[in-house]
């Protein structure tokens, strides 16, 4: 097969490499891009998730910076009434379908290779193999290979669990959830990561009385407030009050329990059980109408926290530090698969490579446009890893503060550039933009915009008591 010449050659098609091609495309108009993924359908992950997958953030900033995402209607039912409509998981695939073949292949620039596995590079020649033909071709690249795969996402259905499970047991990914067909006594969730919670929360708008939820939780974890996450008119208030909340909470936390204390209390996050410390923070998106369902299995008696499932066997589920009696009828719902994984210690931009990662606190499709702006725009190498520091992914308590400390320190580069903020300023991907949509900037929304600056700044030249208070965490 002849081989394929290209300036950027991008593995993945996921949120991210559509994200950065996206912003290339329309900040370069010289560059052409072969992306190349397993999968046959843009969207990385969204391809393998439950069928009632709902995006967690407003779909007002996600997705691709030149495409809108989010249809602008409310929730009129369910524990989200009120606010903007949750993007479901076809929606999050339709867009990005939409937008690999009415702008990437329709502009002539962007080769499309689905089903096709990146296998590695030598002496600067790339090979890929198609994974139904079987056929490895090269790529020639001129300028920079794009790395997009570093998210790493495990699913239930890509992933089986880890524990053992006895003949006669019914337990099935969460996928499956949808397809039953009928009642059982019992419906046991594993694990609580977003996915246990979306389980917990499926099953109960579908009929469920919480008495006959079981829930294994192995760490509890800290959980944002979607409320606070609501853009327009009647939205930014709240928002801003929480972007205070957080930022004085950095200001004045004498330590991680204290400024875990502050931001529940101002609001800003929010845990399963008011007498359990959480032990992760993952990022995780739920309305107090969702978690007031959680807790109701929680004061019906069926949230088990000894530790992780070991085995489970038709009577009875062992667990890292006990065990617990189980109804033979019962439904094992598999959540355990850890969704987001540790990020590589790698810089964004190398010599030749570009490693796409967060440059803002949980933020990875915005990060990607980011640094597709700063590939097309600044040439300096060491210029262009200054702009764009990696950012950590979310998986203790502590990463709060690096998480901050990180994006608090990218931004105050990034105003250094006033090309950039002029860009930021209109990007659909940028939360703080996109949370005035419709807003009259009047000089109350002034005054609170420069009022929270001036907090930011405090709370950065906090940053290395900060990173003391999350160092000691760990110790
Ligand atoms: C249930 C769930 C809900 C989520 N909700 C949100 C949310 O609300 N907001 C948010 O910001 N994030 C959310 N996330 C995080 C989400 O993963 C990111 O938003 C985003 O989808 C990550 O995209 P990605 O492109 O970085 O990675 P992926 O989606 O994992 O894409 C990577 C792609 O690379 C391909 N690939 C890997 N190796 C190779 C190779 N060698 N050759 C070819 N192809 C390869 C894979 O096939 C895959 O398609 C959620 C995650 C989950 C699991």
């Amino acid at each position: 097969m002849a081989a394929i010449e290209t300036d950027y050659l991008v593995i993945g098609t996921g949120g991210s490499a559509m994200a950065f091609v996206d912003t290339l495309l329309t900040e370069d108009p010289e560059a052409r891009i072969v992306m190349v993924d397993r999968h046959h359908r843009p969207g990385g992950q969204w391809n393998d998730a439950y069928s009632f997958v709902r995006l967690h953030q407003p779909a007002a900033w996600y997705g691709v910076a030149s495409y809108e995402l989010s249809d602008w209607h409310r929730e009129t039912s369910g524990f989200n009434t009120g606010m903007w409509s949750l993007a479901s998981g076809p929606e999050v695939l339709s867009h990005f379908e939409h937008v690999m073949k009415h702008r990437f292949l329709s502009s002539g620039r962007v080769q499309w290779l689905p089903k096709c596995e990146w296998l590695g590079a030598e002496d600067g020649v790339h090979r890929v193999r198609s994974l139904m033909a079987g056929e490895a071709r090269t790529v020639k690249v001129r300028r920079k290979l794009v790395n997009a795969t570093h998210a790493r996402i495990e699913v239930p259905s890509t992933h089986p669990p880890k524990y053992t499970v006895a003949p006669g047991v019914t337990c099935i990914p969460l996928n499956g959830l949808p397809a039953v067909t009928r009642a059982y006594a019992n419906y046991t969730v594993v694990g609580a990561g977003k996915t246990g919670m979306d389980a917990c929360i499926w099953l109960v708008e579908n009929g469920v009385p919480h008495e006959r939820i079981r829930w294994v939780v192995p760490r509890d974890p800290w959980m944002m407030d979607r409320a606070n996450l609501q853009p327009g008119p009647d939205g930014w208030r709240r928002n801003f009050a929480y972007s205070m909340a957080q930022f004085d909470a950095m200001c004045d936390a004498t330590d991680l329990a204290d400024l875990f204390h502050r931001l529940e209390e101002s609001g800003a996050l929010m845990r399963i059980d008011p007498e359990v410390k959480p032990s992760t923070y993952r990022c995780a998106v739920v309305s107090r109408g969702e978690l007031a369902q959680l807790r109701r299995i929680g004061e019906a008696g069926g949230i088990v926290r000894l530790g992780r499932v070991r085995s489970i066997e038709p009577s009875r589920m062992v667990l890292d530090r006990g065990e617990r009696a189980s109804d033979p009828d019962t439904l094992y719902i598999d959540c355990s698969a850890s969704a987001i994984q540790p990020l590589p210690d790698v810089p964004i931009f190398e010599p030749g490579t570009i490693n796409l990662l967060m440059v803002r606190f949980c933020q990875p499709l915005m990060s990607a446009s980011v640094i597709a702006w700063v590939e097309a725009h600044v040439t300096d190498t060491a210029e262009q890893s200054t702009l764009c520091r990696a950012v950590r992914g979310p998986e203790r308590p502590a990463d709060f503060i690096y998480m901050w400390v990180e994006t608090l320190a990218n931004a105050a580069r990034w105003r250094q550039n006033p090309e950039l903020m002029g860009w930021l300023s209109k990007c659909r991907l940028n939360a703080q933009a996109v949370i005035l949509r419709g807003v009259e900037v009047t000089p109350e929304v002034k005054d609170k915009l420069g009022a929270i600056a001036a907090r930011a700044a405090q709370a950065t030249a906090r940053s290395p008591e900060l990173l003391a208070m999350a160092a000691a965490s760990a110790s």
